[in-house]
């Protein structure tokens, strides 16, 4: 099985470095937490059972949640369908198993489990769907590539040559927003297809240049990174060089001491000044560009957000 699974294949694509860096896994948010149970409430929704039933068997912190969520089973659809995509192949394979618990996988097959897929009705295409609980609608841009990996590996495990794909994004009220939705045919999977080949190739580069650099030296590994929005939900992130520059003050420092925590404060404070700074010139100014694709402006809640830019 590959390293990395479809939830990450933004991040791969974009930085192949992240995935042959140290990992640390950080603790589930209750954001996260959230989202969870609500995969788990719609799953049960689809499989047929009572409205009730399935929000009883949620955890009790996230049920009010739940039972905000606007959606209705899908006649026909199937909840959390595992696939395995092997990059290299280019074929697919739907996976017997439960949990993602992926078991026993070829070293160039990607694992993944699409929310739901809705099989094609007479003269149309089949469908796979992600559901995503945010407060960020605007920015589920950035989970396209995770889609298109689904509707790839469902199309070809069905033998098809077109799919849609559909990210709906539910909002804190329980609002569904069917933000994104595109059909793909032959020549967008063969594309698709070209840039998971690609993705994984690099990754395999990353890890065998890790592999030498630690035979040849006790430095820590410093690859070159390429940072963007994928960097949210990096396990490399601390160990990340272009991420770890900004703490060199910090990593100055030969042993965690008090002392330290002085140093933190004064990073915290300096981040502070900077945001209400970037707050200050957004109200007065509007959104301000970040690069050609992105801009920093306000979302729904006030909050700074670093958004696809709109245009002029
Ligand atoms: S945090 Fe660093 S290693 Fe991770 S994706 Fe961003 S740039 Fe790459």
């Amino acid at each position: 099985m590959a390293t990395y699974t479809a939830s990450s294949i933004a991040r791969v694509s974009a930085c192949p470095s992240s995935e042959a860096l140290p990992h640390v896994r950080t603790a589930v948010s209750p954001e996260a937490e959230r989202g969870t149970a609500a995969h788990e409430f719609l799953f049960r929704l689809h499989n047929g059972e009572l409205r009730e039933d399935a929000l009883a068997a949620v955890p009790e912190a996230h049920r009010e949640y739940c039972a905000s969520i606007a959606l209705q089973p899908v006649p026909g659809a199937i909840a959390e369908v595992p696939v395995a995509y092997d990059v290299l192949r280019r074929s697919a394979r739907l996976l017997n198993v439960s949990n993602r618990a992926y078991g026993q996988l070829a070293a160039s097959e990607v694992a993944g489990t699409c929310d739901l897929f809705i099989p094609a009705p007479p003269g149309g295409v089949a469908t796979v769907v992600d559901w995503k609980t945010t407060h960020d609608v605007e920015g589920m841009e950035r989970y396209t590539p995770q889609l298109e990996f689904y509707a790839l590996a469902l199309a070809r495990a069905h033998h098809v040559a077109q799919i849609r794909y559909e990210i709906v994004a539910i909002d804190e009220r329980g609002q569904p927003h069917f933000v994104i939705q595109r059909e793909l045919d032959f020549e967008d999977l063969e594309a698709i297809a070209e840039r998971l080949a690609q993705a994984h190739r690099a990754v395999g580069v990353a890890l065998a240049a890790a592999g030498d650099h630690l035979l040849r030296s006790a430095a820590p590994w410093a690859p070159s990174v390429t940072e963007g929005d994928h960097c949210r939900y990096c396990p490399a992130w601390r160990s990340c060089p272009a991420k770890r520059a900004v703490l060199d003050a910090v990593g100055r420092t030969p042993e965690p001491n008090g002392a330290t925590y002085l140093l933190v404060q004064d990073l915290e404070r300096w981040a502070e000044l900077g945001r209400e700074k970037l707050r200050e010139a957004v109200r007065e100014g509007g959104p301000l560009p970040i690069d050609e694709q992105r801009e920093l402006r306000f979302n729904q809640r006030g909050a700074l957000q670093i958004a696809r830019r709109r245009e002029a």
